[in-house]
């Protein structure tokens, strides 16, 4: 039997449809939540992404002010930016897209923003709070992750999760976030022996690689819960035709485009998964989600402090 189908695109709709209500409720009570976006220079895909985040904010009701230096911006200028939104009441989110200008240090960026306003959840301190499981805000993919498991009601507790990669802003965060669910949690890198072993034993697998199709479907234990991080595009057509060859239909439409978005799990995986994430549709949708769920926590954390305290924590 195929794996049921995670559906990232269904849970965005259902979260917006609650931040909405939360949103309408905070700002009836004076506090209407606010993200600041941080675009320098001209790449393409960059402006892409801050523009659905920026439409996300106007989706939900929630305010938004795009700020887009020039390419030459200097580290200096670009942290006078950033205090100047530290400082700004309204703003309760500050989203510095990268990469940054390669003349910028990024990470001085980074760490100059406030962490009661870091909703990308890259700051040390709030990296720091989610080590030893204290509430602060979190990076937005992993925790998108862990929304599709919750959502799907997958045991985490117990399982063996397997999260292939060790980045700060992916793997290393889905890997605390799982062993805090009480998971035991076995992290994959580069250097790791016998991956397909160690993906095989796996009841849970977060696969955030950057590796077009490199898992494969035999090393998926039958019945695993399978999240797939990644997004490569794929231009080669020997490469999508291995890749689709089960999948006429997509395979056509590569034919038709050029290129096809892959994750890191190859495509047969649905044949033994019990669950899996589509790409594109899973994961991807789930990341905006999450960003605008912390823009909103951030703003009941720091102007509704009662309210947030009577939320919870992550
Ligand atoms: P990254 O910083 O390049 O990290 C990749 C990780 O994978 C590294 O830890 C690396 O190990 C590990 N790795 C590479 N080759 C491996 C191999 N053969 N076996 C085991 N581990 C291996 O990438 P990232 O930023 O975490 O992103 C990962 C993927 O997720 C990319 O495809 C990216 O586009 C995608 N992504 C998607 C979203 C979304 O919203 N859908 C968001 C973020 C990222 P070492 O540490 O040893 O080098």
């Amino acid at each position: 039997m195929p794996a049921q189908i995670l559906d990232g695109i269904k849970i965005r709709d259902q979260i917006f449809v609650e931040l909405k209500q939360e949103i309408a409720r905070i700002s009836a009570q004076g506090v209407r939540p606010g993200l600041a976006a941080v675009l320098a220079g001209d790449n393409p895909a960059s402006q892409l992404y801050v523009k659905s985040k920026i439409a996300a904010c106007e989706q939900l009701g929630m305010a938004s002010w795009l700020h887009t230096p020039a390419s030459n911006i200097t580290t200096d200028e670009l942290l006078k930016l950033v205090a100047d939104l530290n400082a700004d009441n309204n703003v309760d989110g500050i989203l510095v897209q990268l990469p940054l200008p390669a003349q910028v240090d990024s990470k001085r960026v980074l760490e100059s923003v406030d962490p009661a306003k870091d909703v990308d959840g890259f700051h040390p301190m709030n990296l720091g709070k989610l080590v030893s499981n204290r509430p602060g805000l979190v990076a937005c993919t992993p925790a998108g992750c862990m929304e599709i498991l919750r959502r799907h009601k997958i045991p985490i507790e117990g399982a063996n999760a397997v999260v292939l990669g060790r980045s700060d802003i992916v793997g290393r965060p889905m890997a605390l976030l799982l062993m805090h669910a009480n998971a035991t949690v076995t992290i994959c890198h580069s250097k790791t022996r016998d991956l397909p072993d160690v993906v095989r034993r796996a009841d849970i697998v977060v696969a955030a690689m950057g590796k077009a199709g490199y898992v494969q479907a035999d090393w998926i234990k039958p019945g695993a819960a399978v999240i797939d991080v990644g997004t490569n595009k794929v231009t080669d057509a020997a490469e999508a035709q291995q890749l689709l060859k089960n999948f006429p239909e997509r395979l056509e439409k590569f034919r038709a485009k050029g290129n096809v978005l892959i994750g890191d799990v190859h495509p047969d995986a649905i044949n033994t998964a019990g669950y899996l994430t589509p790409v594109p549709g899973g994961v991807g949708p789930m990341t905006i989600t999450m960003l605008m769920g912390n823009t909103v926590k951030a703003a009941k954390a720091r102007r509704l402090p009662a309210a947030a305290h009577q939320a919870g924590a992550r």
